[in-house]
This record gives structure tokens, C-alpha cells and sequence, in this order.
């Protein structure tokens, strides 16, 4: 933390609400590593109040605003000066104190170039394709003209938004670089071999199950796919990427870059990799900092949490099957027997809502049937990185066999029991994971330094 005193400089973030803002924690991880003298702080502003908040951050020589929902239009006519790509985008997010008042800029647009570089995508003379046409996708859209796109398509549910933006970056970039197609016709383009980009708020948390769009023929013409959305990590939209063999990247990236651009601005310095490590390391903690383990019974998520906790002493582990027991002064067998299995399901998802006010950092082992309903996988999403472990039937079976304690196992053939409903189960374990770990020929331990090397 800076020390503040007679020389530090101000900067911050104008928006409503601006809580649960992460700019910033990347403004201040910046000033920490580099020993700049400046603070950057939060301003929940109303509409009415912009313009003279403009007016008094000028005479209080702060340095630089950031500025979010619901202001990026309306403080345009507060400004001395807009940058021209941000004018044709028509919206800011960042101002730059200069002698005369603030000019903006859009970093949205520089974040996302940014993003793009960082994973390697080259745009030039390719094709994207846009999902959405609200703020976001305005500036994702300016931001893949400016890199060379040969042409940009898009595809938003209110069609008129769409045409905004293609006739935007057509008049801007003075040729038909873009053009605009219905929601449902975008699997059916003839394009091939392009960027998809999910621009909408489709699949953010906590409902991170849902996507814009499904069909597998979109994603198989995609080289690659960037998710603007960051949280949750791995948003629908990328699991059906994935799936269909192309790479994904969520909006952390450009979240990160944007406010990198922001602070290059305001500070006047030019800040290198290990500045956006830094912070991407302070936002992926601060975003995903408990690991959860979902998989069947017997996939070892009791074993491989006690042996994560070892090497990761500052967690605290939480077994919900443990804590429901605790909480209901009976064993799960006793719940199941007296209550029924609805009762127990109810508990789960109280447990989980409980664990979300907590503040420290835990290692979750849950139940082999938490993410069988929908509210709890919700919930997983928010609380951290869901780890998947999977094992084959034949390995359950023998890590099982004698095993008299699990209420669901004791009626019938284990063998078949495990079958049936790992069929049942397993697609809904994959559609909630971030990561999928294969435990069958591997030992707790390796799987406890596997899940830290390559999930944490
Ligand atoms: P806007 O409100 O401006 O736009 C929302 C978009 O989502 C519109 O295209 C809208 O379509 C679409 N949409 C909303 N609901 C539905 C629905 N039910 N079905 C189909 N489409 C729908 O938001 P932003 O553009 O500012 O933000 C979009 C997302 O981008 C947010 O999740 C935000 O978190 C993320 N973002 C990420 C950034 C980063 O740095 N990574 C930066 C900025 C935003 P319609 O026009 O028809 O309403």
C-alpha cells in the first residue's frame, strides 16, 4: 500500500454503481510496483453531478478519470477534447487532465488489440465476427478495423444497433469494411476462418450457462474465439469453443490492457510484461480465489483437497458434505434416510450461498451431486475455479467397492449404479468445470501439484 502524503497525485473511476469495480486494484498494483506516488479511488457519481464533478476533478488537479456505466456517452460534452477514434466510436472510458480541462480516450478499444497481441491472434486481412453491438462491441469493433481486419461481421439481437456500428466503421474507415447479419442466420455464414468475438452480456455470472449462440457450425469456421466477458473464467460461449477444437480467451486481458493503457495515460509512463503480470496475477487472485473440486463419488476430491491444503497453508479447506453434517447434527446416511434426498440437495445450496460472504481463501470439496442443480452450479461459478475430476467407471468402482457409507450407492449392482449415473452426471460435472483432471492413474499428491502448477 502507498504511503499517502503531501505529493501523491489522484486519479479514478466515475461510474454507477462502481462497488465491485477492479480497476482499482490494477491502478494501485501498478503504483505499488513501479513506487508511483498515486491513488487511485472509486467515485459513485449520479448523472445530474457529472458535470460539475468534471469541473471540480479539474480544479483538484486529479490527474486522470476512468469512467464506466451509465457516464461513457454523457461526459463526451464535459470533455475539452475527444480523441477521433473515441469520437467515432462515441464513447470514452478514459480522461486526460490536460491545461484546459480533460480530453478522452477509449482504452476499451486499445485493451482489446492489446488482448489480441497478447494471445497471438493475428487479425490482419481475416475476417471477425462480432456477437452484440451494445458499448463493448462498438469499441471491440473499431478496435479489429484498426488492426486490419479485412471484414468485420455483426450480428446483435436489435439489428438497428448493428447497422449503427457498420455504418460507423464504414464512414470511418472510408470502404465497406463491415456488414450486418440476424442473431439466428450468424451459423449460416459463408464466411470461414474467422475470430468470433462474444461482445454480448450473455453468460456472465451467475448465469454462466447460458450463450447467444449454440450451434456447433459457428464455431467450427472460428480460427479463434475471445469471450469479452471475464467472469466467470471460462464463460459458455468458450466451453463450445473448446469443444469444437478452437481456442478461447475470456476479457480479463482486455480488462487488464485497458487499464494499463489508462495508467500509461494519466502517469505519463510506459509500463512493460511484468507490470501486466503483476496485475494479472492480483485480478486472477482476487477473482478466483477459492478451487473448487466437483466429480463423482469416490474421484478423490476428499483426498486431493486435504493434499492441496498442505501445499497451499493459507487456505482453509471446506468439505460442504462435513459442514451439512455439522450444521444438521447427523450423518448425510441419517439425512437421506429421516429427511430425503430434496431436504439434503436444499442444504447444499445453502451452504454454498453461506461460503460466498467468506473472505478467506478456501479449497472446496463438495458433494458428487452439488452441480446437478442448476442454482448451485451458479453458485460454483461465483465462488471460484470449478476443477473437475474425472475417473473411468472401473476406477470408481474398485476406489468404492466396500464403501458402505454413501446412501446413494446401497441399493443394486455398484457397477451398473456407477454406470448409469456418471452417464447422468458427467456432461453436467463438464458444462460446470473450468477444468477437467483425469485421476485414474495418477496419485493424490500428483494431483494436488498438477491442479496447483497448472489451476492456481
Ligand atoms: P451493453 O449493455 O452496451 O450491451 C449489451 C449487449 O448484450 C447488447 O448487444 C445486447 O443486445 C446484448 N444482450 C443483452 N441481453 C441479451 C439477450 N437476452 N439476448 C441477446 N443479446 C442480449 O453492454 P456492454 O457492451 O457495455 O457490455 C457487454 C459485456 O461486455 C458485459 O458483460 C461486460 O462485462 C463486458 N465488457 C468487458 C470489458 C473488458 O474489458 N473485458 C469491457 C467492457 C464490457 P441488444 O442490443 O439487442 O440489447
Amino acid at each position: 500500500m502507498m504511503t499517502i502524503d503531501g505529493m501523491t497525485r489522484l486519479s479514478g473511476l466515475l461510474g454507477n454503481p462502481v462497488a465491485h469495480t477492479l480497476s482499482p486494484l490494477i491502478h494501485n498494483t501498478i503504483s505499488s510496483r513501479r513506487g508511483i506516488n498515486n491513488a487511485y479511488v472509486p467515485f459513485c457519481v449520479e448523472k445530474e453531478g457529472l458535470g460539475d464533478v468534471i469541473r471540480g476533478g479539474f480544479e483538484l488537479c486529479i490527474i486522470g478519470f476512468n469512467v464506466t456505466v451509465p457516464h461513457k456517452v454523457a461526459v463526451m460534452e464535459y470533455l475539452d477534447g475527444v480523441d477521433e477514434m473515441a469520437a467515432a466510436i462515441g464513447a470514452v472510458n478514459t480522461l486526460v487532465r490536460t491545461d484546459k480541462g480533460y480530453k478522452g480516450y477509449n482504452t476499451d478499444a486499445e485493451g482489446f488489440i492489446r488482448e489480441l497481441r497478447y494471445y497471438d491472434i493475428d487479425i490482419k486481412d481475416k475476417c471477425a465476427v462480432l456477437l452484440g453491438a451494445g458499448g463493448a462491441a462498438r469499441a471491440v469493433a473499431f478496435a479489429l478495423a484498426e488492426s486490419g481486419a479485412s471484414r468485420i461481421v455483426i450480428a446483435n439481437r436489435t439489428r438497428e444497433k448493428s447497422l449503427d456500428i457498420v455504418k460507423g466503421i464504414n464512414e470511418y474507415f472510408g470502404r465497406e469494411l463491415a456488414y450486418e447479419v440476424p442473431l439466428d442466420e450468424v451459423h449460416e455464414l459463408d464466411e470461414r476462418d474467422y475470430l468470433a468475438v462474444q461482445c454480448t452480456s450473455i453468460g456472465l455470472a451467475p448465469k454462466s450457462d447460458e450463450c447467444v449462440i449454440s450451434d456447433g457450425a459457428f464455431f467450427d469456421r472460428a480460427f479463434a474465439a475471445v469471450d469479452v466477458i471475464y467472469n466467470p473464467s471460462c464463460t459458455r460461449f468458450m466451453k463450445y469453443a473448446k469443444e469444437h477444437g478452437v481456442r478461447a480467451y475470456n476479457g480479463l486481458m482486455m480488462l487488464i490492457f485497458q487499464g494499463i493503457a489508462a495508467y500509461e495515460k494519466f502517469n505519463k509512463v510506459t509500463l512493460d510484461d511484468a507490470d501486466a503480470q503483476a496485475v494479472t496475477e492480483a485480478l486472477s487472485k482476487k477473482l478466483k480465489k477459492n478451487i473448487i473440486l466437483i466429480g463423482y463419488m469416490g474421484s478423490g476430491k476428499s483426498a486431493v483437497s486435504k493434499a492441496l491444503l498442505k501445499r497451499l497453508s493459507a487456505y482453509k479447506l471446506v468439505d460442504t458434505d462435513a459442514l451439512i453434517e455439522e450444521k444438521a447434527g447427523k450423518s448425510i446416511s441419517d439425512i437421506f434416510a429421516e429427511e430425503g434426498e430434496a431436504v439434503f440437495r436444499d442444504m447444499e445450496t445453502e451452504v454454498l450461498t453461506e461460503l460466498l460472504s467468506c473472505e478467506e481463501s478456501m479449497i472446496i470439496s463438495t458433494g458428487g451431486g452439488m452441480p446437478m442443480r442448476e442454482e448451485n452450479r451458479r453458485l460454483m461459478s461465483c465462488l471460484g475455479r470449478v476443477i473437475y475430476l474425472t475417473a473411468e467407471p472401473a476406477t470408481l468402482y474398485g476406489r468404492l467397492n466396500g464403501d458402505d457409507k454413501r446412501p446413494l450407492l446401497k441399493s443394486g449392482d455398484l457397477k451398473e449404479k456407477i454406470v448409469s449415473m456418471l452417464m447422468q452426471r458427467d456432461p453436467v460435472y463438464r458444462l460446470t468445470a473450468d477444468e477437467i483432471c483425469v485421476t485414474d492413474d495418477r496419485s493424490v499428491d500428483e494431483l494436488a501439484a498438477l491442479i496447483i502448477e497448472h489451476y492456481c
